[in-house]
């Protein structure tokens, strides 16, 4: 490569790991693997060693990574929370600790010793307490500046809000979600239809970056703490020394802390580690070798990025080869359809192996990967193994094509794939892998409004098998219902009610209910309004339904489809046949819609309202009331007395409007 190319190859890098950092520290959402990211890295650092004249302070090989989020309160970091060096090879182990050996000797330190310790997969945590009460807690931000999480780390329970003693003391631990915990609230959040967290320190971080510490209090964090920043009245010679007193103070400590003397020492503890992570019951990306003594790290002191008296060791992920069985495809509660790799069973990373996700259409097509092939796969640290490529060479000829099935293999019904997506979609009204969503969609406040029959009533109904489709719900009993709950009589009259009442809803909401692809609120008052009554909407061809405005070519092809399968047919007969309206003659449908697509969020005591009334008025000019404030709401109706929404709202630059202003919108 020569002066050019390097130049602009460091550039290229240069944007490379800016995006793939932001989407990590700031969004919490990764983009690439650990492991290609520190390639990257680890390139960049190559390439600026060799030609520094083009080492720029903007680098992130030059400062700390991360940024302070939007509406986050900023903390100052006196001591700043510094990242670590990374490096990929024992032998670069070996080097370093000799160097610092032999700087050691020439400094006459005789605590020549060194910690290697877990490096904990999660995000850094600084705590400070005052007269040994925890006070204020911050995240690493971008080293000098963090972001106040305070009342997020106050509902972690392991983090002590007194201590054993009355002391002034700020100290750095990893806030993370241990690897049983993390795959709990995956499930969880699988059967729920929720976005699935991509490893265990992005949940983690996602989960204390939170503006409303409600949510962080139910996400199961916990922390390992590992260094003192800060003192008073104070003092110890070891890093060991520290840890001890740590945990006299009443901390948890990481748990794997290996004393060493020797390379030989550190490269065995190393590689005991790196043997044991399976069996650990949190993530680690690495091992951390720190100098012991604490003088010596003043010596050593540190560069703009990391300190000179620790580095990382990553561990390489571990790759294997295996034959792909089969592809097999799995329904997710979205109606996702997945495909999944059946493997020759395989060991690795000290796990067996027989299946893993293929994501996506694109992805086996893009890693052109076929059934029968022999695959390399790789699974780097705790997360979930992948396949990174067929080996091409090791192809008979036998090999298959994968086609993604075009119709539901749970429900049969038609499989669709949207413009612009990468999901497969089953389309199917009752595909019994969607049921459960469906079922909540249906009840949901902007379609059917069945007040009371809310997510667990529906999963309890399913599992006790009281109901198997949707129009179900018009067959439930004052009985069915009673049997839910103890003492549920006034809770089954009242839900027998909201059943009833539904069944005189104007046709959008059975529209909205129905769940049509690309077809939400809005669309369906259009419908209900053009023609009236369910059957003129069935009988529409897709010219017609262009023709409407805002109805789209996209839109009127998910309609025609929709309509077209027999699950629909099926579907609709039953709710017929149950009593529910299918026409539509309400004047408020596609009437003044002046607050479409806002969100308003209702807070403390009003006067001329109740909240009921404020907010249907919201929701007759097409507007959302929620009940928690986030970056998508739109106003906050604030009353007397307002409290902790007000404050946030405030924080996050949101409208704030009175009663008074209210009523000037609504006239
Ligand atoms: P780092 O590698 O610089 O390590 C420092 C961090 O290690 C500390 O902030 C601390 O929180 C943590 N730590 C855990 N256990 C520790 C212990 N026992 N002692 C001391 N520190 C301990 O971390 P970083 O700068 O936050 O980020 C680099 C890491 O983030 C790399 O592993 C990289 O792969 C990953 N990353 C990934 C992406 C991506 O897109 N996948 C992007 C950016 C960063």
């Amino acid at each position: 490569m020569n002066k050019i190319q390097a130049k602009k190859r460091i550039e290229e890098l240069r944007k490379q790991t800016e995006y793939y950092a932001n989407k990590y520290y700031v969004d919490d959402n990764p983009e690439v693997s650990d492991f290609e990211y520190d390639m990257l890295m680890l390139e960049l650092r190559n390439l600026e060693k060799e030609y520094p004249e083009y080492i720029s302070k903007e680098s992130l090989t030059q400062h700390v990574a991360g940024k302070v989020g939007e509406g986050f309160k900023k903390v100052e970091h006196k001591i700043p929370l510094l990242s670590i060096q990374d490096i990929f090879s024992i032998q670069e182990i070996i080097d370093y600790v000799n160097k610092i050996t032999e700087k050691a000797n020439q400094e006459n330190i005789e605590n020549n010793n060194f910690v290697v310790e877990t490096k904990i997969d999660g995000l850094t945590a600084s705590l400070e307490y005052v007269d040994g009460v925890f006070v204020r807690g911050s995240t690493r931000g971008n080293g000098l500046v963090g972001e106040d999480v305070t009342e997020n780390l106050k509902t972690i329970k392991n983090i002590p809000k007194k201590l054993t003693e009355n002391i002034k003391i700020t100290v750095r631990g990893e806030v993370f979600i241990s690897k049983a915990d993390f795959e709990k609230m995956n499930q969880e959040r699988l059967e729920n239809g929720e976005e699935l967290f991509a490893n265990a320190r992005n949940a983690a971080s996602g989960s204390l970056r939170q503006l409303d510490s409600e949510i962080t209090k139910k996400r199961p964090l916990d922390i390992y703490v590992y260094n003192v920043q800060e003192i008073t009245g104070k003092s110890f010679n070891s890093h060991f020394e520290e840890l001890l007193y740590l945990e006299k103070l009443g901390f948890n400590v990481n748990p794997v802390k290996i004393f060493c003397k020797t390379s030989d020492d550190v490269k065995k503890a190393i590689e005991k580690i790196g043997a044991d992570r399976d069996k650990l019951t949190f993530g680690i990306d690495g091992a951390v070798i720190k100098v012991d003594d604490l003088n010596f790290r003043e010596i050593l002191g540190t560069t703009a990025k990391n300190p000179r008296w620790q580095v990382a060791y990553k561990y390489p992920p571990e790759q294997k080869q295996t034959k792909l069985i089969d592809i097999v495809c799995n329904v997710g509660r979205t109606g996702v359809i997945t495909p999944l790799a059946i493997l020759e069973p395989v060991s690795i990373a000290g796990s067996t192996i027989s299946k893993t996700t293929l994501h996506n259409e694109d992805f086996i097509k893009q890693k052109d990967i076929k059934i029968g092939d022999t695959v390399l796969i790789q699974k780097a640290g705790d997360v979930i193994p992948e396949i990174v490529k067929p080996i091409k060479g090791k192809r008979t000829g036998e090999e298959k094509d994968f086609e993604m099935p075009k119709i539901c293999p749970v429900c049969g019904a038609l499989a669709i794939r949207n413009e612009g997506e990468v999901a497969t979609r089953c389309t199917g009204t009752e595909c019994p892998a969607k049921l459960h969503r469906n079922l909540v969609h249906f009840v949901s406040r902007e379609a059917m409004n069945i007040d009371g029959l809310g997510e667990n009533i529906i999963e309890t109904l399913l599992n006790k098998n009281l109901i198997s489709n949707i129009a179900d719900i018009y067959n439930l009993t004052f009985e069915d219902i009673c049997s839910l709950k103890k003492n549920g009589t006034k809770f089954a009259s009242n839900l027998i009610n909201a059943i009833e009442n539904s069944k005189q809803n104007d046709l959008f909401r059975l529209i909205t209910a129905l769940g049509i692809n690309h077809i939400g609120v809005k669309a369906a008052k259009i419908l209900a309004k053009k023609f009236k009554t369910m059957e003129n909407i069935e009988k529409a061809g897709v010219e017609e339904l262009s023709t409407i405005d805002d109805i789209g070519p996209i839109m009127a092809k998910s309609i025609i489809e929709f309509f077209e399968q027999e699950q629909t047919k099926d579907l609709i007969n039953k709710l017929k046949l149950a009593g529910v309206n299918m026409k539509s003659q309400n004047e408020e449908v596609g009437g003044d819609q002046r607050f479409d697509g806002k969100v308003f969020v209702l807070t403390g005591a009003l006067e001329k309202y109740s909240r009921e009334e404020a907010s249907s008025i919201i929701e007759k000019f097409g507007g959302k009331v929620s009940s928690s404030v986030s970056k998508k709401t739109n106003y906050v109706l604030a009353g007397e007395d307002a409290g902790s929404k007000l404050t946030k709202a405030q924080s996050l630059g949101i409208t704030i409007i009175s009663e008074e202003k209210f009523e000037e919108m609504i006239k």
